[in-house]
């Protein structure tokens, strides 16, 4: 279990004060200009020797991303931070937003400086609205306390742009983030060109999760071999778990990576309801990953590798619990409900497979289906993933095809049910 003293979200919960006062006693802007003064690779090789991996969902390594924003280019560079937060699962970042901004702030000033640029936009999802406004007041504040702004204390000129989204979820992919931003439709570009080369206003841009850029702060203060040594290997350091659907307490808690599943549950969410033995299958890392089983789940590691390797994924780290009350069709089924609700329509087979595998799935809860349904069922995911301009169609695939691999004989029984029963009707 991860030792208070390494916790880098000492106010996750909002007991302390969220202002600056509070986040300076936590240690926020504490060594600020000291990290600035020693140069903008120093800090992109610190974070690069933490191992750091992007925490929106990808994994990507952070300190690599920003290596790829260009040195010497004529055109301005921006900073993007992702806090659209729209994964149903999701609800890390606003808890960094409203009760720990500073540490957001300061991770911005950093990674801005690292990448040579001198404005910062972060993108709101637009249902977070209180949390846009406390994190508002934050920027006022740290404006106001010279810390950020022209002419501040730590010598690197930084505007952060506060933008409010209108509450797409597909404006959670960064090109398509950076669309809505310059005022046009959220939906994503082709790739390449990559945000690095041409991105925000045809400009290098590197698009970060709140996360990712709010620790930041804490591994140049305590040294990347300190983050590199929580967690395992290849995934490290420490890691904002949310954990919802049936359990005791639903939380989010800061702990390693790599922490067993079975630990993580029973340690900060009072267990699965009814038991362990209670416990139906998990998705791990929000929404769109696929659905993990009770017995994967007994030896079951929550970091990138770990659940890659058992054909699923961490995403964000979002758990959702089910118990064995589940009707796990009608759970993928809702999923896929809403991953066609959200397809912006740009692709083929992300608009239409979208909403034909959700009207299949719609037929499978009822058990209304043909066995041999099944099987195109998955053979349809699979044209969807892959075959798309952005991961939303992979999105909407993942969770089927999870449910096809691990729980084919429910679907099975669901119709032989349905078969049975309109047989007796019939007679
Ligand atoms: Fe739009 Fe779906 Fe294509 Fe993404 S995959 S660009 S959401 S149609």
């Amino acid at each position: 279990m991860l030792a208070d003293k390494d916790r880098i979200f000492r106010n996750l919960y909002g007991f302390h004060d969220s202002g600056l006062d509070g986040a300076r006693r936590r240690g926020a802007w504490d060594g600020t200009k000291f990290f600035i003064d020693k140069g903008h690779d120093w800090i992109i090789n610190e974070v690069k020797a933490s191992g750091l991996r992007g925490r929106g969902g990808a994994g990507f390594p952070t300190g690599l991303k920003w290596s790829f924003m260009p040195k010497n280019d004529p055109r301005p560079s921006y900073l993007v931070v992702n806090a659209d937060e729209s994964e149903p699962g999701s609800c890390k970042d606003r808890e960094i937003l409203r009760h720990d901004p500073h540490l957001l702030i300061e991770g911005i000033l950093l990674a801005s400086f690292s990448m040579r640029a001198h404005s910062c936009y972060i993108y709101f999802r637009g249902e977070y609205i209180r949390e846009r406004e406390r994190f508002q007041r934050a920027v006022d504040e740290a404006y106001g306390a010279k810390l950020i702004g022209r002419g501040n204390v730590h010598g690197w000129d930084l505007d952060i742009i506060v933008h409010h989204g209108g509450g797409a979820y597909i404006c959670g992919e960064e090109t398509a983030l950076i669309e809505s931003i310059e005022g046009k439709k959220g939906q994503p570009r082709l790739k390449p060109p990559f945000p690095a080369g041409c991105g925000l206003y045809g400009a290098p841009t590197t698009v970060n999760n709140v996360e990712s850029i709010a620790v930041v702060p804490d591994i140049l203060r305590r040294g990347a071999s300190w983050f590199g040594s929580l967690g395992k290997p290849n995934n490290t350091g420490t890691k904002l778990f949310q954990i919802s659907g049936h359990v005791e307490r639903p939380c989010v808690v800061e702990e390693e990576m790599g922490i067993p599943l079975k630990e993580l549950l029973e340690k900060h969410a009072g267990g699965v309801r009814g038991g362990w033995n209670n416990l139906l299958a998990v998705i791990p890392g929000g929404s769109s990953v696929p659905c993990i089983t009770a017995d994967v789940c007994d030896e079951m590691t929550m970091d990138f590798d770990a659940l890659s390797k058992a054909k699923s994924g961490l995403g964000t780290a979002a758990i959702i619990v089910m118990d064995k009350s589940t009707d796990i069709i009608k759970a993928i089924s809702r999923i896929s409900y809403f991953y066609k609700h959200e397809s912006c329509g740009q692709c083929t087979p992300c608009r239409e497979g979208c909403g034909w595998m959700w009207r299949v799935m719609e037929r499978m809860v009822k058990g209304d289906a043909r066995k041999a349904e099944i099987d195109l069922l998955f053979d349809v995911s699979k044209q969807v993933e892959g075959h798309t301009i952005c991961a939303l169609g992979d999105a909407a695939a993942w969770p089927v095809q999870g449910l096809i691999r691990n729980f084919r004989g429910v679907m099975e029984d669901r119709i032989d049910q349905r078969q049975k029963a309109l047989k007796e009707a019939a007679e």
